[in-house]
């Protein structure tokens, strides 16, 4: 049996599912096969289960997550989809997670509102930087679709900056990107790229999840 999380009013025939693995909610269609599985992990997890990581990639942690025998009370790795986590042994229950680690940012969340975060919440980096953990750059969302009233509202913000010429369309890489007076003097806008691409060899489910 399937853990349907909860269902998306507006968009019909879409479930949101959970990681089993790594708590990474994904929204996805919903479909017979899905309903039958009993275990939903997101591809990346899926992939390093049935070991296709191993042809000729390095483990999805590689460098990151230490073997148990190994694991230090507090330390910190990059996950798959690129956000910092913890290793707090058995207190990771306090955040929901039975498997040691915590997503640093809900971590931060969580013990500044001294509550669990609900299934539904999610948290939303606001410089687009999911390496910036500072309260001051986490903002609470109450669902998804919440969160994607947020992201919304930036591409309307970005729209008006294409309007003031700081933003412009380039045909050629069919992209948008800064404008050069902005780009030059103002942001190292190749910088903060580097810093939203995914790690290289694994697919990010949730682009817009930071
Ligand atoms: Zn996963
Ligand atoms: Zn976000």
């Amino acid at each position: 049996m399937v853990k349907i999380i909860y269902s998306i009013g507006s968009k019909k025939g879409k479930i949101v599912l959970k990681c089993e693995d790594c708590g990474e909610i994904r929204e996805t269609q919903r479909n017979t096969a899905i309903l039958e599985k009993e275990e939903h992990p997101c591809r990346a997890c899926s992939n390093k289960r049935n070991g296709k990581n191993k042809i000729g990639k390095p483990s999805w942690n590689s460098g990151h997550r230490k073997p148990q025998d190994e694991r230090q009370l507090g330390s910190i790795y990059q996950n798959h989809h690129g956000y910092y986590e913890i290793y707090l042994a058995g207190d990771s229950v306090k955040y929901g997670r039975k498997d040691g680690y915590v997503l640093m940012h809900r971590k931060v969340v969580q013990d500044n509102i001294e509550r669990p975060l609900g299934e539904k919440e999610l948290i939303h980096h606001i410089d687009g930087n999911k390496l910036n953990n500072d309260l001051s750059n986490l903002f609470l969302c109450s669902s998804m679709s919440h969160h994607r009233d947020i992201h919304n509202s930036l591409e309307e913000v970005a729209f008006q900056l294409y309007h003031l010429g700081l933003i412009t369309f380039d045909h050629e890489n069919q992209s948008y990107k800064l404008a050069p007076s902005v780009s030059n003097d103002r942001v190292d806008a190749c910088e903060f790229r580097k810093r939203l691409r995914p790690i290289k060899g694994y697919d990010n489910p949730e682009p817009s999840l930071n």
